[in-house]
C-alpha cells in the first residue's frame, strides 16, 4: 500500500491509496471514525437559584431550554485534543475520580440579555484547552436570565457517542482511468466543456486527460462522445481518500493515530494466532 497527500490541513485530508482494495480503505475509514478517541463535555453541573452580579443583581438561573439539551449542545463543542497527555479516565491513576491526565473542566457564566457562544466556555487550568470554534450559539438568554456551569470533558470514541467522533464526512472513492482513443477522436467535439470537474483538455488538435484525479466518474464525456473515444472506468486497487475534522485534532494526527490502532490491532490477532500453532 502506498499514500501520496494531495492535500493536508488542520481540517481536512485527501490522499491517493494506491496498490490497495476498498477492503483496505474502508478498515482505515471506519477506525479514525469510531476509534479514534478525543475529548468531549461529558459531565455539565448546572448552578441552581438566584445568580447575584457584581452590583447585586439577582438573575434567575433558567434559559429558554431544558438543562438536558444545553448540555447536549456543551458536549458537541469539540474540545481541543492532545493524545499524547491524556489517558481515558476509567484507566486513569486516580481511579476514575478525575484528575489533570483525564480531566479538562470548564466553567461557563453568562448573564441574559446574549447568546452564549462555545467561546464562553473558560478553561480551568491551562489556556491551550480554550475552544478554538468560539462562535458556536449554544442557547439565547433572555432578560434577567443566567446560566452558571460547571462542565468536565473526557476521552472517549465514536463508538460510545457522536461527541467522541473527531472525524467527519470520511469516504473515498475509486480513482478514475481514462482511455482515450485519438484515432476516434473528433477535436470538434465539446467534451472538454461538458465535464464538470475541467479533467479533460485540448492539446493543440489532441484530446487529453489533463486532470484525472479530479474525475469523479459522472461519465458526462463518455455519454457525450459520439464516437465512442473515451473510456472511463474506476480503478479499484487506486482510491481516493478524503475526511475533514471537528477541529479538536489535525486531520494528520488523527490519520497517524487510526493507522497505529490498526497496527496494533493486526499485531494482537498475529500473536494470538501464533498462540494457535
Ligand atoms: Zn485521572
Amino acid at each position: 500500500m502506498k499514500i501520496d497527500v494531495l492535500e493536508m490541513t488542520p481540517t481536512k485530508a485527501e490522499l491517493v491509496i494506491s496498490d490497495t482494495n476498498p477492503t483496505f480503505a474502508n478498515a482505515i475509514r471506519r477506525t479514525i471514525v469510531a476509534d479514534v478517541p478525543k475529548m468531549a463535555i461529558d459531565n455539565v453541573e448546572f448552578h441552581l437559584g438566584p445568580i447575584m452580579d457584581d452590583d447585586s443583581k439577582a438573575y434567575e438561573s433558567i434559559s429558554p431550554l431544558f438543562d438536558e439539551i444545553v448540555s447536549h449542545r456543551l458536549s458537541l463543542v469539540p474540545v481541543p485534543t492532545d493524545l499524547e497527555n491524556y489517558n481515558y479516565r476509567s484507566k486513569c491513576s486516580c481511579g476514575g475520580e478525575g484528575c489533570p491526565s483525564c480531566t479538562i473542566m470548564y466553567s461557563l457564566n453568562k448573564k441574559g440579555p446574549c447568546t452564549v457562544y462555545s467561546g464562553d466556555l473558560e478553561p480551568l487550568g491551562s489556556e491551550q484547552f480554550r475552544i478554538k470554534d468560539d462562535l458556536i450559539p449554544i442557547v439565547k438568554l433572555a432578560e434577567d436570565q443566567a446560566l452558571l456551569v460547571y462542565a468536565t470533558a473526557e476521552l472517549g470514541t465514536g463508538k460510545n457517542h457522536a461527541k467522541w467522533q473527531a472525524t467527519v464526512g470520511a469516504g473515498y472513492r475509486y480513482s478514475a482511468k481514462i482511455e482515450i482513443d485519438t484515432a476516434k477522436c473528433d477535436p470538434g467535439c465539446s467534451c472538454v466543456d461538458i465535464c464538470p470537474k475541467d479533467v479533460l483538455a485540448k492539446d493543440g488538435r489532441k484530446l487529453v486527460a489533463k486532470h484525472p484525479e479530479k474525475c469523479n466518474l459522472c461519465n458526462s464525456c463518455v455519454e457525450m462522445c459520439e464516437v465512442d473515444a473515451i473510456k472511463v472506468t474506476g480503478d479499484p486497487s487506486k482510491l481516493v481518500f478524503r475526511f475533514e475534522t471537528d477541529g479538536s485534532m489535525d486531520a494528520k494526527d488523527i490519520l497517524l493515530k487510526g493507522l497505529s490502532i490498526l497496527e496494533e490491532r493486526f499485531e494482537h490477532l498475529r500473536n494470538q494466532l501464533s498462540a494457535l500453532e
